[in-house]
Parts: C-alpha cells; structure tokens; sequence
C-alpha cells in the first residue's frame, strides 16, 4: 500500500502508463514492435533498435481509479482527437488547413480545450512523478503540485497558463513517425522554460513558467485555445531534420 501520487489516497498502486498506451499503438509494427529513440543512442550513432514492450509505466505513481477513470476518461477523449477513435459526429474536430507565410498549418474547431489540455498536461505531470529514467529532464518544481490541482480539480486554467503547442510531421515524408522522444526540457536566453515531447508523428512543446513571464510570440497564436480551436504547425521536410537536430544536441 502506498499514496497514489493524484487522489492522496493510501491504495494499492497499479501499472500506470506514463505516455498512454495509446499513443504507441499507433506505431505498433505487425510484430506489436516500434521504435523508440532513445537521445543517447542516437549520439552514439548506434542503429535504432525495435522494442517489444509496451511502453514505460511506473507501479509506484497512481490508483488504478486515478489512472483508469479520472486520466483514463482524459485519455478516451485525446484518442478520439487525435486517431479518431470512436469518434462521433458531434465529437469530430472540425479542421481546416491554410497556408500562410511559407507554413503550412491547421486550424481545428471543436477540440474540447479543458480535456485536451488536462490530457496533455497530465502527460507532462506524469513524467515529473516517475522515476522512471527516461523522464529524468522534466522536473516541474512547485508548477508540479499547481498541474496536479488543475487535474485534480478538472480545471484547465488560462490559455497563457502552461500554453502548449503543438507541431506535426503528418504532411511530411516523416521517416521518424515511428519514434517516441525521451522528453527534452528546454531553457531560453531570456529564460523561458519549456518541454518538448515528441510523439509519433506529433510534438508537444508545453511551457512551464509563471505567468508573469513574457512568451514568445507565437504561443499565444498556436496555444489550444478556449474557444475550443488547436492548432497544428506542420513541418516541411527540412525542418524535421533540424528539429531533431536541435532536439538531440
Ligand atoms: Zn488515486
């Protein structure tokens, strides 16, 4: 019996996930492989080696009501968005696509902003509570307990309140699509905090800091937005490249 790390509670703790399961099973092989990349063997230049497994969980982290019923519900909407999974009609996000200044990008209504968002937050929350090696780069200091009260209390929060972004490779001749990127936190010079993961063909960039900071730009266009609208940056081929350059440098 130990303290699920969400609900409080002295429990008996379950496998939880800490990348849902189902953001790998899109990159399931017929062999029930895929990819992972680890940042290390990539520096090494060693071959990218398939893996039978089914992801990183972590016994010690959470209730199987926290993890299959609070997130679990978080996680049934996310998979709808994202792969269409079960979708119906009144659920389906409504995208569109524009060109504007070189970029090419999306603009998807009916994303419902406070479950999307708590979904990938609690992504990012998750990796900070394991110990799990691969997530060693994220520590979220006092932002970890403000994260889990917004889980916690289903509450979404501001759209500047730990913005995230996101940027996709589907349009692109991706030969990465199959990889899950250990998380990479980031620091700017003028010292904005932010993580980035990379999944499937997806990158999360999430940006942790408070919000007296003054962000980029850009955040405040492309952050999931309450009107229920997300947008997606896709990057042209040659930008893939150099994002995973500057990913693993
Ligand atoms: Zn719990």
């Amino acid at each position: 019996m130990k303290n699920c790390k969400l609900c409080g509670l002295e429990k008996e703790l379950i496998k939880a996930h800490i990348i849902p399961e189902f953001m790998y099973q899109n990159l399931y092989n017929e062999d029930h492989r895929f990819y992972e990349f680890s940042v290390q063997d990539i520096l090494d230049g060693k071959k990218l080696k398939p893996f039978v497994q089914i992801g990183e969980f972590d016994k010690n982290i959470l209730c199987s009501v926290c993890d299959n019923e609070r997130l679990g519900s978080l996680e049934k909407y996310a998979q709808k968005v994202l792969f269409g999974k079960n979708l119906n009609p009144n659920e389906a996000p409504d995208c569109q696509n524009y060109e504007l200044e070189g970029f090419e990008f999306s603009e998807c209504k009916n994303v419902d902003y406070k479950k999307f968002k708590l979904f990938l937050l609690s992504i990012l929350w998750r990796s900070h509570i394991t110990v799990r090696e691969k997530f060693d780069s994220v520590d979220l200091g006092p932002h970890a307990d403000k994260i889990k009260e917004m889980i916690w209390n289903n509450n979404a929060g501001e759209e500047l309140e730990y913005p995230i972004t996101t940027t996709s490779f589907i349009r692109a001749d991706y030969h990465y699509k199959d990889l899950i990127l250990e998380p990479r936190r980031m620091r700017s010079k003028e010292g904005i905090n932010s993580y980035i993961f990379s999944i499937g063909s997806f990158q999360f960039h999430f940006y942790v800091n408070s919000t007296n900071h003054r962000l980029p730009e850009f955040v405040y266009e492309m952050t999931l937005k309450k009107d229920n609208t997300m947008r997606i940056i896709h990057l042209k081929n040659a930008m893939e490249t150099a994002l995973i350059k500057k990913l693993v440098e």
